[in-house]
């Protein structure tokens, strides 16, 4: 059976990049180098390993993809960057992350707002989040993760990795920082942080953007590993390549819509970019504030 576009079902799309002769090298290199050998381990046959492009939304999307379990065994084999962030790299991204926080608990007029923070990875949002007295979810789907995740931060965060465990509470923001990216079906997981949503509920999506991304035009010629950072379409943790398109039927789709009145009055810029991105490239951008339709 021919299956559609994942994100907007559009039946045309192409293959742009294969797992052949010409890159299976720097395929294998990478599976040695940051996942001890795994990568290879759980390809059944380098033939299978493709890139699509959808013709409508431009959404990249790998055709064969490994299941939930070799992901989570993937995710556990990986061999971090040996070279940590520097200081300065630190302190600006611990800066954007505050100044971001602070302009949603403005807009929400909460003393103490909930947030659900999906994918937590290291937890730079949720400490800082903590620190400005939000309370705080962890969601985190791996257990070996998790563990480390509880073992590393001695603040007081609630982590937790069933989303049955929350939905109870009212949740005023959930932040899925580069996170839709990694995930095999990203259009469910929108659907199902929809349904935890209420009609206040403020959203906050950013994934790495396919027509800004740092490779440029040598985006499918330097796939899968340029032997020194992580490509944008790396295999397999990156199995999803957004566009401003692909990015908008998602949420879409799943039933949000862009929060206006937040941007407006607080992102005008980025208010600006997705309005004129859909026509002008250069201005697209995948940093989203939405809520419920
Ligand atoms: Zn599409």
């Amino acid at each position: 059976m021919k299956k559609g576009c994942p994100i907007c079902s559009h039946n045309e799309y192409e293959t742009v990049i294969k797992l052949d002769e010409s890159n299976q090298g720097r395929f294998i290199n990478l599976s040695n180098k940051k996942y001890k050998g795994y990568l290879e381990e759980i390809t059944p046959d380098f033939s299978k390993v493709k890139i699509l492009r959808c013709s409508n939304c431009s959404h990249h999307w790998y055709a064969w993809k490994p299941n939930d379990r070799e992901l989570i065994n993937m995710y556990d084999k990986h061999v971090p960057e040996r070279k940590k962030l520097l200081k300065t790299q630190k302190s600006k991204a611990s800066k954007y992350i505050k100044r971001e926080l602070i302009d949603l608990k403005k807009f929400i007029k909460k003393i103490n707002p909930t947030l659900l923070d999906y994918g937590s990875g290291f937890g730079l949002w949720t400490s800082i989040a903590k620190d400005i007295n939000f309370i705080v979810f962890a969601y985190e789907p791996s257990s070996n993760r998790l563990a480390k995740s509880k073992e590393i931060n001695n603040h007081d965060i609630n982590f937790i990795n069933n989303l049955k465990d929350i939905a109870q509470k009212q949740i005023d923001l959930i932040n899925i920082e580069q996170v839709l990216e990694h995930l095999p079906n990203p259009l469910g997981v929108l659907k199902e942080l929809n349904y935890l949503s209420n009609t206040k509920t403020v959203v906050r999506i950013r994934v790495p953007n396919l027509a800004k991304c740092k490779e440029g035009k040598t985006l499918y010629k330097s796939w899968p590993f340029n032997d020194k950072s992580m490509h944008t379409l790396t295999p397999y943790a990156h199995l999803n390549g957004f566009t401003q398109s692909s990015l908008r039927i998602s949420y879409s789709r799943a039933g949000f819509k862009p929060a206006y009145k937040f941007m407006f009055f607080y992102k005008p810029i980025n208010l600006i970019r997705i309005v004129l991105g859909e026509y002008i490239k250069i201005l697209e951008t995948t940093t989203i504030y939405l809520i419920k339709k």
